[in-house]
């Protein structure tokens, strides 16, 4: 019989466990102590419960972690692993180390049902949701997990579109029960979904990334098709009513394509859209996958990008491209675990 996931499972939820196996509700505590506290493997490791009661719990369930199945490193220290999930499809997790910071980019679903035209994962189409326990693993179970400072949901998948088990995550890595993170240590970012931003901002604390890539929305959803439904309008809307702390950052994450996005008309159009908003753009350099039909742009083209809209007043990065030369643009990998020959 397949036991039942114990890591993966908020406070309430063992408190359900507890009471079903007929322990007192404190038992719950000390197993999520055990879960996110302490680095254990097994239920025989929770020594604060009794030898029956251990017993008892190993009989519907397990501790439920499990190492990557694979690993490539880049020449920059970036590493990208794969786990296997949902029994047979495979997912990519990034681990990115840059001076104090080391960050875990998790993926949130098998696949994605986004079909974005430029993106590996986009292509593979959808395979499945993640469990809170298949998004954590890759946090716990990654070698790097006690270096870790930072995450990032940006793997493969859209995270709005398993927002239970995202905030599920969220709630075992931010509350002092669990992994006692600060919400600012963890950046979500989602393709726009409007029902799952407004959701995600009421019920989390976490810093939210929206995938912009244009201002306009004919060409937005040339490149996003989700764009048909959940216009950057409507997006900004939310985020214009929303009050957001100042602990809380809003970015908006901007692929940049040769001769695509990166002209004047999109400088200007992104300054109108975005004034009043308190946020910042992070300008990705498009990473070139199989058949695309995209180009980069040169990297002193990409500066002067940034520097436009510095000085229209937006606060502007690039993000340093990681781990180009091990395939870390996400969905390349597992699609090459997914199409291998058995
Ligand atoms: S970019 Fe993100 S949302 Fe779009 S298809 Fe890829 S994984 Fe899905």
């Amino acid at each position: 019989m397949l036991k039942e996931r114990l890591y993966g499972k908020t406070l309430n939820e063992l408190i359900a466990v507890a009471k079903r196996i007929g322990l007192p509700g404190f038992a719950a505590k000390q197993i999520a102590d055990w879960l996110y506290k302490k680095e254990i493997q097994s239920i025989e490791e929770m020594t604060n419960l009794s030898k029956k009661t251990r017993e008892i719990l190993s009989t519907d369930y397990e501790v439920g972690l499990y190492p990557p199945v694979n690993v490539s490193e880049s020449s920059d220290g970036t590493r990208k692993y794969l786990y296997k999930v949902l029994k047979d499809k495979y997912i990519e997790t990034a681990y990115i180390p840059d001076n104090e910071r080391a960050t875990i980019c998790v993926s949130s679903q098998a696949g994605c049902k986004m079909g974005c035209i430029f993106c590996m994962t986009g292509k593979q189409g959808f395979q499945g949701n993640l469990s809170t326990n298949e998004i954590l693993n890759q946090f716990r179970s990654m070698p790097e997990f006690l270096n870790l400072t930072n995450m990032v949901y940006m793997g493969m998948g859209e995270p709005l579109d398993n927002l239970n088990e995202v905030l599920k995550s969220l709630e075992i890595l931010t509350s002092e029960w669990g992994y006692g993170w600060s919400p600012t240590r963890i950046t979500v970012s989602t393709v726009g979904l409007i029902a799952g931003i407004k959701e995600f901002l009421a019920k989390s604390r976490c810093h939210l990334a929206v995938s912009l890539h244009s201002p306009f929305d004919e060409e937005r959803k040339k490149l996003m098709p989700i764009q048909r439904t959940n216009t950057v309008e409507e997006v900004l809307d939310i985020i214009r009513e929303f009050e957001i702390n100042n602990q809380r950052r809003i970015s908006f994450e901007y692929i940049l394509f040769k001769g695509l996005n990166d002209t004047p008309r999109h400088i200007k159009e992104l300054a109108r859209i975005l004034n009043g908003i308190k946020c910042r753009i992070n300008i990705i350099r498009f990473h070139q996958i199989p058949g695309a039909q995209f180009q980069s742009p040169d990297l002193s083209a990409t500066i002067s990008f940034k520097e436009a809209l510095n000085a229209k007043g937006i606060l502007t990065t690039i993000r340093a491209s990681r781990g180009v030369d091990i395939q870390a643009a996400c969905g390349l990998l597992s699609t090459i675990e997914q199409n291998k020959p058995v």
